[in-house]
């Protein structure tokens, strides 16, 4: 056996681990009773614990080196070992004791953050979250950075992403945003969402949101759909996909716009380089390219008049007592495009969600650095709301408790948000180009095309590509506010009457 060889099965053997451990959170996520909690923590905990073990010793260093002057270099067990090499220098870093007890913390946190939530109580939920922010500096010190620690986390999910980076991104967006945001402001009645808040029965949503799956490629003999507090998309493998969504009977866009989301990540998992698997190449290259992916069916098809004129007449004939003679595709194609600042970041229009994220970034940065204590921030995110969106929550369930994220210890994550708005947009760009009658065919109901252009671009590559190559690769420009600034002003004006 080669050294290549012997290194690749170690490294299934250890994703095998990660998985089981994927497993059991989304069964914590979808069906565990509550008593599971505390042996499930453990579990969890002892799963990742074993997994760091495995990985950090000292003789998968020592394979890693032999596997680098064995593969050939243009081979692909040599991305392989590269990739390996990479996450064996960051594992190295960490103490296992860190990993250990921040998979206990945060599985613990969970469900405290449910309960916070559920009750709007966020002093029940800061002693967690000060659990995990102080274990999160302490990664972060551990990784290693050039004074901000920031830098540390978000490459953990935007791998060479830097803090500056985002910074000047958000100060693109926000010069083009801002003043567009204020003109549509002046005209908000022009466009009206109450249609979809009327009476909309619950299973058939769910019924309809899987149909709407099915059709864009979601193969759910690889993958299943089940319900969750905040919906989220899990792949354990190319062949075991699972998405989750949330349904509220006078809330149309919730679960159908959520499930057209969730289904992009999944489009993109169950695209991933299958005869990699087990490999860190069988991966997604970024969180920013797989939020690529969700708002591309979310927004750029499922937002688009094109997919409405098609998808129309599949919603009235399954709530042929909600929708009325009156109704058109047009209806729904304005209802889902309406402006508004909102409170909810998930259910946020194109145009102010990035001002969520730039929020989130900023509190997380200055938590990380010290400025801001746990116990201010439902303060200071409800002032900086009122900033950047003119609004101010009513409790901190519609506000700093509302995503999932920071019980998970996600933090340093968000901004791979709106990256991901300017990736699907930049991407669009490109694909317009080699697929130009790209409406004609989804309002025929055909997005077959789409998805096997980006199974071509993006997912079989995996990680192949840190995340801004493969965008520069594909798109021949570094990633960039530009296009999306670009779509946003071209739909939203014509919606609103301001071209
Ligand atoms: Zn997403």
């Amino acid at each position: 056996m080669t050294k290549t060889t012997e290194l690749k099965s170690r490294l299934a053997e250890i994703t095998d681990l990660h998985r089981a451990a994927g497993v059991l959170s989304w069964d914590h996520e979808t069906y565990m009773p509550p008593g599971g909690l505390g042996t499930r923590a453990e579990q969890l905990s002892t799963l990742e614990k074993l997994a760091h073990e495995l990985f950090t010793r000292e003789e998968i260093g020592a394979l890693i080196e032999t596997a680098t002057a064995e593969c050939a270099p243009d081979s692909d067990d040599a991305v392989i070992v590269r990739l390996a090499k990479r996450d064996y220098d960051k594992a190295r870093k960490l103490p296992t004791a860190l990993v250990a007890r921040l998979a206990r913390e945060t599985a613990l946190a969970h469900d405290v953050w449910v309960q916070a939530r559920r009750e709007s109580n966020f002093a029940k939920f800061a002693p967690s979250l000060q659990t995990i922010v102080a274990l999160t500096i302490e990664k972060a010190d551990a990784l290693g950075h050039n004074g901000c620690r920031y830098d540390a986390l978000l490459d953990n999910y935007e791998q060479g992403m830097k803090t500056a980076a985002v910074r000047d991104i958000f100060t693109q967006l926000k010069a083009a945003t801002v003043p567009l945001i204020q003109a549509i402001s002046e005209r908000l009645e022009a466009v009206d969402d109450s249609p979809l808040r009327r009476d909309y029965d619950e299973a058939r949503q769910l019924a309809l949101g899987e149909s709407v799956a099915r059709q864009f490629g979601f193969d759910f003999t690889r993958g299943r759909q089940d319900k969750s507090v905040h919906p989220f998309c899990a792949g354990f493998s190319p062949g075991d996909v699972r998405i989750t969504t949330r349904v509220g009977r006078n809330e149309l866009a919730m679960a159908l716009m959520g499930t057209m989301h969730e289904t992009g990540h999944a489009l993109y998992e169950q695209g991933l380089p299958v005869e990699f698997d087990r490999t860190p190449l069988c991966n997604s290259t970024s969180l920013g390219v797989h939020e690529s992916q969700s708002r591309m069916w979310e927004n750029l098809v499922g937002r688009s008049r094109a997919f409405w004129r098609y998808f129309f007449p599949q919603l009235r004939a399954a709530f042929p007592e909600t929708i009325t003679d009156a109704d058109s595709s047009e209806t729904f194609y304005r209802a889902v495009n309406k402006v508004m600042p909102s409170l909810i970041r998930v259910e946020a229009d194109e145009l102010t969600y990035n001002f969520h994220i730039l929020l989130r970034f900023e509190l997380e940065d200055d938590l990380l650095e010290g400025r801001l204590a746990v116990a201010d921030l439902p303060a200071a995110w409800n002032a900086k709301m009122q900033t950047y969106l003119g609004i101010n929550p009513p409790t901190d369930a519609l506000g700093v408790l509302q995503d999932i994220h920071w019980s998970g210890g996600s933090i340093g994550y968000f901004p791979t948000y709106t990256l991901g708005n300017l990736i699907g947009a930049q991407l669009a760009e490109t694909i317009l180009v080699a697929l130009p009658d790209l409406d004609a065919q989804f309002e025929r109901g055909e997005f077959g095309p789409l998805l096997d252009w980006l199974r071509t671009n993006i997912h079989r590559h995996g990680r192949r590509y840190e995340p801004a190559a493969l965008v520069e690769r594909v798109t021949g420009r570094p990633i960039s506010a530009e296009a999306f600034v670009r779509y946003a002003k071209q739909k939203f004006g014509e919606l609103y009457g301001l071209n």
